[in-house]
C-alpha cells in the first residue's frame, strides 16, 4: 500500500468513528482494528502494530472518560502521538560543524539509490554553504565511478574516485585524506552495494569504515523493499552501526510500512527522505510533519522549508507565519509560489487538506484546480486579501460576487475560505515555533 493510501485509510477510520451517532467503545474498537489492518498491509511490522494497539488503547480509557470530555479530538490526537512514536527514534540526528572536516559514509543494498542520494546530499550542504565533496569507494560494480562523476558534475561538486585501484578501502582512505587537505567541510563516501548474505563486501565496508573514520555512517534505504528492510537493516546496524537512515523512493508506488518497521527495530533516525530522481529531491526528515503529511493534514514546515531554499518571494508570508497570522493574500502568494515550483502533485501534499483536495487529479487537473483558486483571491479586494478571512462570515453576499467574478462557484469560494482557516489555525500553533527553526536552519 502507498504511504498516501495508509494515510488516507487511517483519516478515514478516525473520521468514521467521529461521524459515528453512538461513539461507543465497541465503534472505538473497530477503528483501532482498521487503523491496524492498514498498518500490517502497509508491511509495518505485527509486534509494532500490536504495540501500537495498546498504546492508542490505553490513551483512550473509555471507561474512564466522562461524557463532557471531547473523545473525538482525544481519540485523534492519540493514533496522532502514537503514530509519530513509531516513526521517531528518540535519537538526535548528526549536525556536521562549520569549519572541520565532517564525513559521511554511506552504505546499503545495491540499487536503493546510495549513489544518487550522496549527490543530493552534498548539493544540499553545499547550498548551506558548508564546502562538500564526493568520494567514490565503490570498485566493485562497474560504471559506479562513472554515475558519480556524472552527477558531481551536474551538480558541481569536486570528487575523487580511481578507474584503476580496485582496492576500495585505498580509494576510500586516499580520497579523504586530499579533500581533508584542501579544507572540505563535508566529505561524502560512496560505498559499494552489497547484501546481507555477502559476508566478503560486509567485512570490506567495516574496513572501509576504520580507514576513513566517519562522523557519520548513513544507511540508504529504499522504501519500497517491504518486509525484507527490517532484516537487512538489522545486519547493516549490526555490521557498520549507521547512525541515520535516508529513506528513497518515497515518491514509488509500494509500500513504506517495512521502511517504518526498520526504524523502529535500529532506533535510527531517520534524517532524510528521497523524493524523486532530480538532484533537489531531498527532503528533511522530522515525525510530526511526516504524520501530518501521511494523514492529509500537510506539512506546513516542510513547505516553508521548500520554499526558502527556492528563495522564491515569501518574506511576508514567512514573517506573517512567524507572528502566527496567515492571511488571505499569504495563501495566494503561497498558491502562485507552487505554481513555480511544480510538479505539483508533491508540492499539494505539503499543505494541510489540499492534498486530500487533490487526490485523484493528475498534475494537469489540479494545476486547472489552483489557477482557479488564485482567480478567486484575484477577485477579492486588497482588504479581504489582507484580511484573516473572518469578515466574510459577516457578509455571505461578497462570496456570491466573488464566485461571479472569478467565473468560478460558491462552492469553489468557501472551499478556498475552509483551506484558509485551516492554514491559519495551523499559522497559529507554529508561532514561535517558526523562530527556533530560523534559528536551527541557521546552525546546520
Ligand atoms: P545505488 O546502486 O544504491 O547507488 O543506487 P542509485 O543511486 O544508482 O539509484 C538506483 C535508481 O534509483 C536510479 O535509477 C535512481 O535514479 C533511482 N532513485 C534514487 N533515489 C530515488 C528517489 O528518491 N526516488 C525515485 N523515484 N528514484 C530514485
Amino acid at each position: 500500500m502507498v504511504l498516501s493510501d495508509l494515510g488516507r485509510r487511517i483519516n478515514a477510520a478516525v473520521s468514521d468513528l467521529s461521524r459515528s451517532p453512538t461513539l461507543d467503545e465497541k465503534a472505538f474498537d473497530g477503528m483501532v482494528k482498521e487503523i491496524c489492518n492498514a498498518l500490517i498491509e502497509s508491511d509495518v511490522n505485527v509486534r509494532l502494530v500490536a504495540s501500537l494497539r495498546n498504546s492508542i488503547r490505553r490513551a483512550v480509557n473509555f471507561k474512564e472518560l466522562g461524557p463532557a470530555v471531547n473523545k473525538k479530538r482525544l481519540i485523534q490526537k492519540a493514533v496522532f502521538d502514537e503514530l509519530v512514536k513509531l516513526v521517531d527514534p528518540h535519537a538526535e540526528p548528526f549536525k556536521p560543524r562549520k569549519g572541520k572536516a565532517n564525513v559521511i559514509m554511506f552504505v546499503g543494498l545495491q540499487g536503493s539509490g546510495k549513489t544518487t542520494t550522496c549527490t543530493k546530499l552534498a548539493r544540499w550542504y553545499q547550498a548551506r554553504q558548508f564546502k562538500s565533496c564526493l568520494v567514490c569507494a565503490d570498485t566493485f560494480r562497474a560504471g559506479a565511478f562513472d554515475q558519480l562523476k556524472q552527477n558531481a558534475t551536474k551538480a558541481k561538486i569536486p570528487y575523487y574516485g580511481s578507474l584503476t585501484q580496485t582496492d576500495p578501502v585505498v580509494v576510500a582512505r586516499e580520497g579523504v585524506e586530499k579533500f581533508k587537505k584542501e579544507r572540505f567541510e563535508i566529505i561524502i563516501v560512496d560505498t559499494s552495494g552489497r547484501h546481507r548474505q555477502e559476508q566478503d563486501l560486509f567485512d570490506e565496508m567495516v574496513q572501509i569504515q576504520h580507514a576513513v573514520k566517519p562522523d557519520q555512517t548513513i544507511m540508504v534505504l529504499d522504501s519500497t523493499i517491504g518486509q525484507q528492510a527490517e532484516g537487512q537493516s538489522r545486519a547493516f546496524k549490526e555490521a557498520a552501526d549507521f547512525g541515520a537512515i535516508v529513506l528513497t523512493k518515497t515518491d514509488g508506488a509500494a509500500a513504506g510500512g517495512g521502511a517504518i518497521s526498520a526504524v523502529a527495530a535500529t532506533h535510527t533516525p531517520i534524517v532524510f527522505l528521497g523524493t524523486g530522481e532530480h538532484m533537489l529531491d531531498l527532503e528533511r526528515f522530522a515525525p510530526q510533519p511526516f504524520v501530518s503529511k501521511l494523514l492529509g493534514m500537510g506539512d506546513m514546515q516542510g513547505l516553508v522549508d521548500h520554499v526558502q531554499s527556492l528563495k522564491l518571494d515569501q518574506k511576508d508570508t514567512m514573517k506573517h507565519i512567524a507572528e502566527g497570522v496567515f492571511t488571505v493574500r499569504d495563501l495566494r502568494d503561497q498558491l502562485q509560489n507552487i505554481m513555480k515550483m511544480g510538479p505539483l502533485s508533491k508540492m499539494a501534499g505539503m499543505i494541510p487538506g489540499l492534498s486530500n483536495m487533490m487526490s485523484g487529479m493528475d498534475d494537469e487537473e489540479g494545476s486547472l484546480k489552483l489557477r482557479r483558486m488564485i482567480y478567486i483571491c484575484d477577485s477579492m479586494t486588497m482588504k479581504e486579501l489582507d484580511s484573516d478571512g473572518k469578515l466574510f462570515v459577516e457578509q455571505p453576499a461578497r462570496i456570491t460576487r466573488i464566485a461571479r467574478g472569478s467565473g468560478t462557484s460558491v462552492r469553489e469560494v468557501e472551499d478556498l475560505l475552509t483551506q484558509h482557516k485551516m492554514m491559519a489555525g495551523m499559522a497559529k500553533q507554529m508561532k514561535g515555533g517558526m523562530a527556533n527553526m530560523q534559528k536551527a536552519q541557521g546552525a546546520m
